[in-house]
Formats: C-alpha cells, structure tokens, sequence
C-alpha cells in the first residue's frame, strides 16, 4: 500500500484509534492534518509521531469549525482526499436517566460531526472524481447497547450516513465506508468498569480486546487504491463478538 502524494484528515486524532490511524496514513506517505477538540498535548504527540503533518483544532459538532479545519488543510497541504470521521464521545446513563443535553451532544459530535466533513470533504473530491471517506461506527451501532442509548443511535446514523453518501459519491469515483470496532483499548474504554470488561471478555471469540493499530490497519486499506470496489460497507473490527 502506497498513500505518496495523499492528503489526509483525521478527526479526533490526538489520542487512541485516531492517532494510530494517523500514524499508518503518514507511514504510507500521506500527509496528515492531525483534529482534535481540547487536548493539544496529545495532538502535538500524534503530530510529532507523523512527519510533515499539522494539528488543527476545531469541534466537528461545529460547523463553522469544520470549515476552518478544511481552509487550514488547504492551504498547507491542498484538498484532502482520504477524510477518516473517528472523532467521538459518550455521555452513558441508562434511558430513564438519559438528559437531552447528552443526547444531543453525543448525537452532534458523533453524527453531525461526521455529516460537516463528509459534506465539506465531498466538495473538493467530486471536482477531482476521487475519494475515500471512512466513518468510524461502533458494533454498538449494529446491535444497540443498553446505557449507550444516545451512543448506539449516533453510530447507527452514522451507518446511514455511510450508506447514503456512498450512494451519492459513487459516480463520482469516491468511495465511503464505515468500520465498527469492537472494544479497543483506548481512554474511552479505560473506565469501563472491571465486571464489565470481563462480561465483555466472554462474548468476544479471538478472546482480546483490540488495539487502536488494529482498526486502523482497515482504515489504511480502505484509504488505498486496493479498495477501489468497496464502498457502502460496514466492516467490523471485533474479535468476533458480532458476526
Ligand atoms: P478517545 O481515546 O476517547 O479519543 C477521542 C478523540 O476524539 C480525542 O482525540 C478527542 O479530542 C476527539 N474528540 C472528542 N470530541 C471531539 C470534537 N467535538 N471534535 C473533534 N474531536 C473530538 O476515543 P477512541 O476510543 O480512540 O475512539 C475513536 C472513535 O472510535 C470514536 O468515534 C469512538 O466512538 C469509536 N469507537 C471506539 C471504540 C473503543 O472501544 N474504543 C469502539 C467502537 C468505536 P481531545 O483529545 O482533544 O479530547
């Protein structure tokens, strides 16, 4: 696999899936925009880790932000051709308890984030009849989660998103996928609860959990000139536990 002469951007990069999806993407040749929300410590190392990338700042809930993020690619790199959508948070609490501010908020990050950039990135690739889009979703996506409520519906639409876009970009040479991972560890899982980790333990075959360089392995592939025919579709990284 070879990605010389691409340009990337990566949502919610600083640490986790996103940074090593950044890592591989700048191992294969990309240059890299390294986004994050908050913790710049952690995107100036995922920055330092990939040569020749940049670290922008910007809340992909926000569209406005959105728009910086892709003027500031733009005018170090030119137009993105590989958009990986990994920013992403959870607010848990069990239906009942559930605020709609914090479904609101995961669904924005979660969804709508990934619907600015798609929407921002498909611009530049429908001009230049390329493209690979990859939206990362969550087997909680397909399955559904109990506590996950606002999680699990923002990564279901994220599917959607997926499906929809691939539809409306395939003539033009893009391609969109999504990728459902498991559980990775990450500091999104860190606090997961030690009965919860061993209940998840069981259910998944290949019996590990996954790493960040797992996913993204798939999400380099899809970025690369191998995944020409894919589009549309919805590959886990899960060890198994959902088939
Ligand atoms: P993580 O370690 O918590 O990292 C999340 C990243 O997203 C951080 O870099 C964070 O920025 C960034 N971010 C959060 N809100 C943002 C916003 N509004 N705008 C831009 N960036 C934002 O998470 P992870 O485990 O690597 O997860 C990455 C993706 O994989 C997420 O979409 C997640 O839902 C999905 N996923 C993870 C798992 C898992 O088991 N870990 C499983 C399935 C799917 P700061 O560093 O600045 O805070």
């Amino acid at each position: 696999m070879n990605l010389e002469n691409q340009v990337a951007i990566v949502t919610g990069a600083g640490r986790g899936i996103g940074r090593a999806i950044c890592v591989k993407l700048a191992e294969l040749g990309a240059r890299v925009v390294v986004n994050y929300a908050g913790n710049a410590v952690e995107a100036e190392r995922t920055r330092e880790l990939c040569p020749g990338s940049i670290a922008v700042q910007a809340d992909v809930s926000d569209e406005s932000q959105c728009k910086r993020l892709f003027a500031e690619c733009e005018s170090h790199f030119g137009s993105a051709m590989l958009l990986i959508n990994n920013a992403g948070i959870t607010r848990d609490n069990l239906l009942m308890r559930m605020s709609v501010d914090d479904f609101d908020r995961v669904i924005a990050v979660n969804l709508r984030g990934a619907f600015n950039c798609v929407k921002l990135a498909s611009r530049a690739m429908m001009k230049a009849r390329y493209g690979r889009i990859v939206n990362i979703s969550s087997v909680v996506g397909q399955s559904g989660n109990a506590g996950q409520a606002n999680y699990a519906a923002s990564k279901s639409g994220v599917i959607g998103l997926t499906k929809s876009a691939a539809l409306e970009l395939a003539p033009r040479g893009i391609t969109v996928n999504a990728i459902a991972p498991g559980y990775i560890e990450t500091d999104m899982t860190a606090g997961l609860s030690d009965e919860v980790k061993t209940a998840m333990m069981g259910a998944i075959p290949l019996g590990r959990f996954g790493s960040p360089s797992d996913v993204a392995e798939l999400a380099a592939f899809l970025c690369s000139d191998l995944a020409a025919y894919i589009t549309g579709q919805v590959i886990g990284v899960n060890g198994g536990m959902r088939m």
